[in-house]
């Protein structure tokens, strides 16, 4: 039987591996730990908000975001001509490498970073090209300004860095941009921004001011705790941002999901309480694991890493025993997300006796 011509490079791409889902049990709470969401469930105002929306579903939404695109201007002081939103800022890396890269072209990136990167590059026809982290787990930003070529378009840097929660400071990053050239993109994927409480911690929305060719990605999926909506946005020149709006998919983002962003911005002093507990739980659970002897590194997002290399699927089945679903990364590490204080205590505690065990 003859089916159908595919292009031949799509046999080979990657599927893109989504955080498991823990098996339904009698015994024992699950928590699902592996995709670095948000456990507090939407706000009642965001709640009113969606169900609002839903009446129209019969209707196309606004196909420019209006009412979002103007409350994020208000809120983060951008122009609106600046914005470009997306299903997801997965989906606005997308917009990005179609609008700037194809068959020929580079796009440059550490590794091990986002997942979508690659995927995203190889559907374009671009070739990736990855730079290791250095062994500290942070982007090795040298090597990533003597890999980039002629044909680089794209350059990704995620801060902090998913999965091993490292960042690039204010000034290491300043530093690497005044050296990039102007003509190529570089896209500071600020998905866990809101996260971060170190010093030097950039912060995009000031930053792109001065670089036409810097693109911001933020997302209402993590700290807004909006996943299942789908939306994000892009903050960059107007040019640009002008282009990712001409490669979105077309009536892309929801109402409801428009609608749920605006009154997660409304809310956002609530939602950022929240925040600061998961900051501190991530503290607390970074401490309890150094004080344990984990070789683990003080972490910027709201996950942890830790590099277990070839017993990342011991661990991470130890976890599943104990109902919790971590994000494995067969050889390399495990991600844990900061979750609900019973889950967060259930890490501490397979961590400790995977140690005795193992260690
Ligand atoms: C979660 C995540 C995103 C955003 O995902 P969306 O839900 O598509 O907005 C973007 N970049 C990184 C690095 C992420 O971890």
């Amino acid at each position: 039987m003859t089916l159908p011509r595919l292009r031949p490079d799509i046999g080979s791409l990657p599927a893109y591996k989504a955080g498991q889902r823990p098996a339904e049990r009698d015994d024992l709470v699950s928590y699902k730990i592996s995709s670095n969401e948000n456990p507090y469930p939407p706000l009642p105002s965001v709640l009113a908000a969606i169900n609002r929306a839903a009446q129209d579903t019969h209707r196309y939404p606004d196909p420019f975001s209006r009412r979002l695109v103007s409350a994020i201007a208000a809120r983060f002081d951008v122009p609106e001509e600046s914005i470009a939103l997306g299903t997801g800022s997965v989906a606005v890396c997308g917009q990005i490498i179609a609008a700037a890269a194809g068959p020929g072209d580079e796009v440059l990136y550490a590794w091990r970073s986002f997942e979508a990167y690659p995927i995203w590059t190889q559907i374009s026809g671009a070739t990736s090209v990855q730079v290791p982290l250095l062994p500290d787990e942070r982007h090795d930003l040298e090597a990533m300004l003597a890999a980039i070529t002629d044909r680089t378009r794209v350059i990704f840097v995620c801060n902090p860095n998913n999965p091993t929660g490292q960042v690039v400071t204010t000034t290491e990053l300043i530093g690497f941009l005044d050296r990039v050239p102007p003509d190529v993109i570089v896209v500071l994927d600020e998905a866990y921004r809101e996260f971060m409480v170190g010093e030097d911690m950039p912060d995009g929305m000031q930053l792109f001011r001065g670089y036409p060719n810097l693109v911001v990605l933020r997302t209402f999926s993590k700290a807004y705790g909006l996943a299942a909506l789908r939306i994000g946005f892009a903050v960059a020149h107007e040019t640009v941002a002008e282009a990712l709006r001409k490669t979105a998919t077309p009536f892309g983002v929801s109402t409801i999901a428009e609608e749920a962003a605006i009154a997660s911005l409304e809310a956002e002093a609530e939602l950022l309480e929240r925040v600061r507990a998961l900051v501190d739980e991530r503290q607390r659970v970074w401490a309890a694991l150094r004080d344990q002897g984990w070789p683990v590194h003080r972490t910027e997002a709201n996950f942890v890493w830790l590099r277990l290399n070839q017993e990342s699927l011991a661990f991470t089945a130890a976890c599943e025993m104990a109902g919790i679903t971590v994000r494995p990364f067969a050889g390399e590490g495990v991600r844990i997300t900061i979750a609900e204080t019973e889950a967060n205590d259930r890490v501490i505690a397979v961590a400790a006796g995977f140690l005795q065990q193992h260690g």
